[in-house]
């Protein structure tokens, strides 16, 4: 159904107090399984945190009992869980050049690019595409309700309050 005049003016008005300076869009176009570079060592050691009800999924989608696949695959990181890596930084589930765990990937995994911190405006978003070349002007774009609602995924796996 279209959007009412009314409905759209109260829509730019959240838009403009939210500040969302995406509203045309993100060029965005994941390169996989051609770039690998977000679930690799290539930037060095990191974390790909997991909420309880995904390390139960990816131990479903592994035929494993959740304590088994936390033994073989989680560390504890402060209070948090984190998937291990391999010695070269890979993370552990990247397997011949791709996710091996895909369809019961993270979160985390499921929203990036479009994270709270690289999301904090054009500067941010530009700076990412040094390290995410699925970032660039000929990639489609994606839609500024698709990147809210992707954002808020993420704000809302860190519990930090999602926005409009
Ligand atoms: S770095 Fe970007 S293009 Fe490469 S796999 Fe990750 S999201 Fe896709
Ligand atoms: S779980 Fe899959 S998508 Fe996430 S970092 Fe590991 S290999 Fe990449």
């Amino acid at each position: 159904m279209a959007e009412s005049f009314k409905d759209h003016a109260a829509r730019l008005l959240r838009e403009k107090r939210a500040g969302r300076w995406y509203e045309a869009g993100l060029r965005f176009r994941c390169l996989a399984p051609n770039c690998v570079d977000c679930c690799s060592g290539k930037r060095g050691a990191g974390y790909v945190w997991v909420k309880i009800e995904e390390m139960q999924a990816l131990a479903d989608f592994l035929h494993l009992e959740l304590n088994a696949f936390t033994r073989k695959y989680v560390r504890q990181a402060a209070n948090r869980y984190s998937l291990i890596e391999k010695p070269n930084k890979d993370c552990i589930f990247l397997r011949d050049g791709g996710c091996s765990v895909y369809p019961a990937r993270p979160g985390q995994c499921r929203t990036y690019p479009f994270w709270h911190e690289v999301m904090a405006g054009p500067e941010t978003w530009a700076k990412e595409s040094t390290h995410c070349p699925g970032i660039h002007n000929d990639a489609p774009i994606v839609p500024a309700d698709e990147v809210t609602r992707q954002l808020n995924q993420d704000r809302e796996n860190r519990g930090i309050p999602a926005r409009d």
